[in-house]
């Protein structure tokens, strides 16, 4: 048995097993867990993997070693990451791809992490009959919440809080957080995503709390969806190497760093990726800090693209643990803005002149991949939701709405609901104790 690898707080507080560090979300002391060190894969090591699923397992295997999921770790990922995730060739560019991860149940790539991370928790609970409810806390900017409650919906002993910034997540996004009920409640915050993260954070911190009402999140911040996540980067960084003999080159939607940070590692560990680019949207903290600014959380603003309404990105902290010094750091990845105007010209252009339909997210991409020479080198765009969970704003642009995936039309027809709350940690934390009592009185 292989000694297992531990990981700490990118504050410095340590050491957590891979267990720990997946059941708890945020470390001790406020900081993201991180691996002692990132492991480093040979390309051979997956010449047998071509499924999402047996690619993961492959790539996962030495963050696993010596735990005590360690020998599900294959069963975890067949049933978690069992949706296609295709790369798909564009017709009007030279060696350009889409990277299609809106194919699970909630048509964004959420689905990926949360899946995952439901699957490593469910095991972890069933271990441990005596544990008491474990409330997973969520915040999220309109995809989150929902792939983490359709993963975990009438799982046993688990309790899902979702918090969502209340008018800042498109109709669709708010129908499906709120229409699971069961073990599964929207807030609605008065107030933006970072305070619903911010909010979060508290609770997880607090040790009052937890010991009245544990608590885990499910956040992008968990490792247990960052880790996943590098499994689509490598699948489609291995097919392009096979198909081209060079590496693949990434353009990915960016907010709170998750879904980017998951492409860097997985480079980190040896798979075949060149450039990443960060395509953000107004919100300009990453690309402010990599034009040369200081790094500094900005106020976050509205925008079309609202997943990645991120002002202050959780896994910079992250990014910054894995290159710790700026100008190292600025020479790993690239960033740009993209206005609401060019979201919307982006799209119309697609839809009109390719008969592609993008979803505002992934058009800050396709923006970026449209500026670049047609130069031949393998580049991909990270699709990351489907476009009908954005229907008020295609609609308008395109005269008509783009077809719904069968899983997504089922939670639109059942009914929502969600509670309003102030944007204060005090007011969460009461509703919390007060749910508690309720919870034990059933
Ligand atoms: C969450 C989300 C993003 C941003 O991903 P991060 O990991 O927060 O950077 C982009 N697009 C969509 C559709 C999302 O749901």
């Amino acid at each position: 048995m292989s000694e297992p690898l531990l990981f700490h707080s990118t504050r410095g507080a340590g050491s957590a097993t891979l267990e720990q560090a997946i059941s708890a979300g945020l470390a001790p002391d406020g900081g993201l867990y991180v691996p002692e060190a990132l492991p480093r894969l040979s390309i051979d090591a997956f010449a047998d993997a071509s499924t999402l699923a047996e690619v993961a397992t492959v790539l996962l295997q030495p963050f696993f070693a010596g735990s005590t999921l360690a020998g599900a770790l294959p069963d975890i990922c067949t049933e978690s990451l069992s949706f296609d995730t295709p790369l798909k060739p564009l017709a009007q560019r030279t060696n350009a791809y889409v990277l299609e991860l809106f194919h699970g149940p909630t048509a964004a790539f959420k689905d990926v992490g949360a899946r995952f991370l439901a699957a490593c928790l469910a095991r972890q609970l069933r271990g441990d009959s005596a544990q008491p409810l474990l409330t997973i806390l969520v915040a999220t900017s309109g995809d989150t919440g929902a792939a983490v409650a359709a993963a975990l919906h009438q799982q046993p002993g688990i309790q899902v809080v979702i918090l969502y910034p209340d008018g800042r997540v498109s109709p669709r996004q708010a129908h499906q957080l709120g229409c699971f009920g069961d073990n599964v409640q929207a807030l609605r915050v008065d107030g933006t995503f970072d305070d619903c993260q911010r909010m979060a954070k508290a609770m997880l911190g607090d040790a009052e709390l937890q010991a009245q009402r544990p608590l885990s999140s499910a956040n992008s911040i968990s490792l247990g969806r960052l880790l996943p996540q590098m499994s689509y980067y490598a699948q489609a960084s291995l097919a392009i190497w096979r198909t081209h003999g060079t590496e693949a080159n990434f353009i990915v939607p960016t907010g709170n760093l998750g879904n980017a940070l998951a492409c860097v590692w997985a480079r980190e560990m040896g798979l075949p990726i060149g450039s990443i680019h960060l395509a953000c949207n107004a919100n300009t903290t990453l690309p402010d800090y990599f034009a040369g600014a200081d790094y500094a959380a900005h106020r976050t603003i509205a925008t079309l693209a609202n997943a990645m309404d991120v002002g202050a990105p959780s896994n910079f902290e992250r990014l910054r643990w894995t290159f710790p010094y700026d100008n190292e750091l600025r020479g790993q990845l690239t960033a740009s803005s993209v206005s609401d105007a060019t979201i919307r010209e982006t799209i119309t252009r697609h839809a009109k002149a390719h008969d592609n339909v993008f979803c505002p997210h992934t058009a800050t991409a396709m923006h970026v991949l449209d500026n670049l020479p047609d130069d031949g080198l393998p580049r991909v765009v990270t699709a990351t939701a489907h476009p009908a969970k954005f229907e008020t704003v295609l609609e308008p642009l395109l005269g008509f709405s783009p077809d719904v995936p069968g899983p997504l039309a089922a939670m639109l027809y059942r009914s929502a609901s969600a509670e309003a709350i102030a944007a204060d940690e005090g007011a969460l934390k009461e509703w919390l104790l007060r749910e508690t009592v309720e919870l034990s009185r059933a």
